[in-house]
């Protein structure tokens, strides 16, 4: 098993735990609420993967109380008519979040679409105002796989402040942001990529390292430095097409404190802390009207 402790190995950070327990948090703030927060969904066509995505969002949103509604387009739905359901839906008073599946067709813009979403609504946190926000350290939404780690550093005590903290990947869904939460959070950033050279060298000072690259293996045992917490956000598939992620799990758990296990790490974070973004819009709203 993936996933097993072994004697002196690092402690596996279990974000299905971590994740069960911020629902819950989520779920008893939401009974307290006059109205519900509600999450609209868009998806647009017929990727099964994006399905399975939506699905489970719109289960989320059921498991913690909050008002949800998905809206399923045809493939070849014209830009302007998704737009135009974003402006519906941008002044629909039950609508706290909306969140437009990702990837979309390639006809439509997917910037033009990310921002038309008003940035109050924006759950993804893909707006520029709300880059903007997470930039001046200023950001309430925040996006969510880079909230999700952060949860989970801050769930197991791992101090971030005056550590060395290097993150592999620099997208602007994944790699950027964790790097601003991170330094938000008074650690001392190092941002790797494609073009970085000896990247071991550089991987090997981190306390905390972050791998967002998407290539299976990615992070070996030489690349870690004894003691280090590694979390993983890789998900890709091994040469048995089973879900894994960028690190060598098996030898880094040997040399890291901590470590997070695909599945069952970063990943089950990612929708919990949207519910949570979709509560934070939600109370925003509630407080302006
Ligand atoms: P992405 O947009 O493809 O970015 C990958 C990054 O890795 C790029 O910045 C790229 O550098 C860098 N990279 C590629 N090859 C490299 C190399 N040889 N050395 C150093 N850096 C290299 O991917 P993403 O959207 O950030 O996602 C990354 C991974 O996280 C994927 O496996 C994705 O499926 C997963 N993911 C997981 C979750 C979750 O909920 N767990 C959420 C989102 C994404 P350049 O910029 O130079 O090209």
């Amino acid at each position: 098993m993936a996933t097993e402790q072994k004697e002196n190995a690092a402690k596996i950070i279990d974000g299905k735990a971590v994740s069960a327990d911020v629902r819950e948090k989520i779920k008893a703030e939401t009974a307290l609420l006059d109205k519900k927060p509600g999450l609209a969904v868009v998806i647009v066509g017929d990727d099964p993967a994006s399905h399975v995505y939506v699905r489970n969002k719109k289960r989320g949103c059921e498991e913690v109380g909050f008002n949800s509604w998905v809206y399923e387009l045809p493939e070849k739905t014209p830009e302007a008519e998704l737009l135009a359901l974003i402006d519906r839906l941008n002044v629909a008073e039950d609508v706290h979040g909306i969140l437009v599946q990702l990837p979309l067709p390639k006809h439509i813009n997917e910037s033009a679409v990310t921002e038309r979403i008003v940035p109050e609504k924006d759950v993804d946190a893909f707006h520029s105002v709300n880059a903007g926000k997470i930039l001046k350290g200023e950001g309430t939404l925040l996006p969510c796989t880079p909230a999700g780690i952060m949860e989970l550093l801050s769930y197991y005590n791992i101090p971030v402040r005056g550590r060395r903290c290097v993150v592999i990947g620099r997208s602007n869904i994944v790699g950027k942001p964790t790097a601003l939460l991170l330094l938000a959070a008074d650690g001392t950033v190092t941002v790797c990529h494609s073009k970085t050279t000896d990247l071991p060298a550089v991987t090997r000072e981190a306390d905390i390292l972050v791998s967002a690259v998407g290539i299976a293996g990615f992070v070996t045992a030489d690349m870690v430095k004894p003691g280090a917490v590694v979390i993983d956000v890789g998900m890709n598939r091994d040469k048995n097409d089973k879900l894994c992620g960028d690190v060598d799990f098996h030898a880094v758990s040997d040399i890291a404190s901590y470590i997070t296990p695909v599945p069952g790490g970063v990943g089950p974070m990612t929708i919990s802390m949207l519910l949570q973004n979709t509560l934070t819009a939600a109370k925003n709203i509630f407080k302006t009207n």
